[in-house]
């Protein structure tokens, strides 16, 4: 493989210089939660924009009643996801007008909201709201969940880190179930306001023949929609090896697919991942990413795995292994949040997830797997700290 490309940004709200203490202190945020003041959440819901819970709940308690951002850019660019949590060391707060991070009485960083899209007022010509259809992820990414329902709920062999249900049931902000032309509809005005520059596809567990037709039906009404030979971003379906499928997927002109293999350790995927694990294997995983590199191309294809619930060398072997293959790998950084069967627990520290993040980004630079920035970057979502260990080495 050749040398990692350095590609442009994708974005415009960057610029700043970035460092390692940029990094510690997003993965401190996302391990510790936040506690905001009052006052720092002022135009959530109408200025800046709020949680969806288009899919997961992240946040350490439940909040039904009060709007919190769904996330926030530190002063260098960097994108963190808000997750609420009362008992946070982490103060948000507003000092000489401006919104603050501040830790042991001391300001670690200025912040700014994301603006809230005017989609989110919108409704499509079904009528149906288009926040509970489709959401902006980070600064820069248009999120479809088109199904909030997953079937290992209903047998109690759902992935023990997995709310979905429950933060559905908690909220019910979204459809449970998306018409493919309303999501159409609702990328058109999302793509319209200039601001978007991927797609993020996912949903719960599904049929397979049905998941194929859905998820390429509803990226052909993107690209139409789009007016666009091609889509920019990810797809997230179930794992397949299946050659028909995977350029049926790849003829919609989506950039790039991913797979949602969630734990690197094949005793650990069992235990934590039940349901899954009965129906797609470890080595399933791997033979399915391997089989849509072929496809898509080097880069273009993801290992989304669940970080903080494996040892340290097993998660690195997993990133090693798939970039060996030319897969690009992203690591969302656990929480144990509310009505998933880890609530409760604790996530390693956040110096534990930077080490980890910065010797991952150094085994994906030494593959030498191309980025996938052009399909999914730094500022799609605020979860995960992989792309911004690279960006400290100059990959956007
Ligand atoms: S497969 Fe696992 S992570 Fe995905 S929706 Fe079902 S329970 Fe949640």
């Amino acid at each position: 493989m050749t040398a990692v490309p350095t590609t442009p940004r994708c974005g415009q709200n960057g610029g700043a210089m970035t460092d390692v203490n940029q990094l510690r202190l997003k993965a401190h945020l996302l391990v510790e939660g936040i506690n905001p003041a009052p006052e720092a959440l002022a135009g959530v819901g109408t200025e800046f924009k709020e949680q969806n819970h288009g899919l997961f709940g992240w946040d350490f308690v439940n909040h039904e009643h009060m709007h919190v951002p769904d996330d926030f850019v530190l002063s260098d660019g960097t994108v963190v996801q808000f997750r609420y949590n009362p008992s946070s060391p982490y103060l948000m707060e507003v000092r000489d007008g401006a919104r603050v991070i501040v830790h042991g009485g001391d300001v670690k960083d200025t912040l700014a909201f994301i603006s809230r899209p005017r989609f989110y007022e919108a409704s499509t010509a079904n009528g149906n709201v288009m926040r509970r259809i489709g959401q902006v992820g980070g600064e820069d990414c248009f999120f479809v969940c088109y199904q909030n329902y997953c079937a290992h709920f209903a047998r109690g062999e759902e992935c023990f880190f997995c709310n979905l249900v429950p933060t559905k049931k908690t909220y019910d902000s979204v459809l449970s179930k998306k018409e493919v032309k309303d999501i159409g509809e609702v990328a058109a005005a999302a793509f319209a306001e200039g601001f978007c520059n991927h797609i993020l596809l996912t949903g719960g567990c599904f049929n397979h023949e049905a998941e194929v037709s859905t998820v390429s039906g509803i990226v052909d009404a993107i690209r139409d929609a789009l007016g666009a030979g091609t889509v920019p971003g990810t797809i997230l379906p179930s794992a397949t090896t299946n050659e028909d499928d995977l350029r049926r997927y790849r003829e919609t002109g989506i950039g790039a697919i991913g797979y949602s293999m969630e734990i690197w350790d094949e005793a650990l995927y069992k235990g934590i991942c039940p349901g899954k694990a009965r129906t797609t294997s470890h080595d399933d995983f791997f033979r399915a990413v391997q089989r849509a590199v072929q496809i898509f191309g080097e880069g273009n294809v993801y290992g989304v795995f669940v970080m903080g619930l494996e040892p340290r060398g097993s998660l690195l072997a997993g990133v090693k292994a798939l970039s060996s293959i030319g897969a690009n790998v992203v690591p969302f950084v656990w929480s144990p949040n509310p009505g998933s069967r880890l609530e409760g627990h604790r996530a390693p520290t956040g110096d534990w997830f930077t080490d980890v993040a910065l010797e991952a980004a150094e085994i994906v630079i030494e593959s030498g797997v191309p980025s996938g920035t052009a399909n999914h970057c730094y500022r799609c979502d605020g979860n995960s700290l992989l792309h911004d260990a690279l960006r400290l080495r100059g990959i956007e």
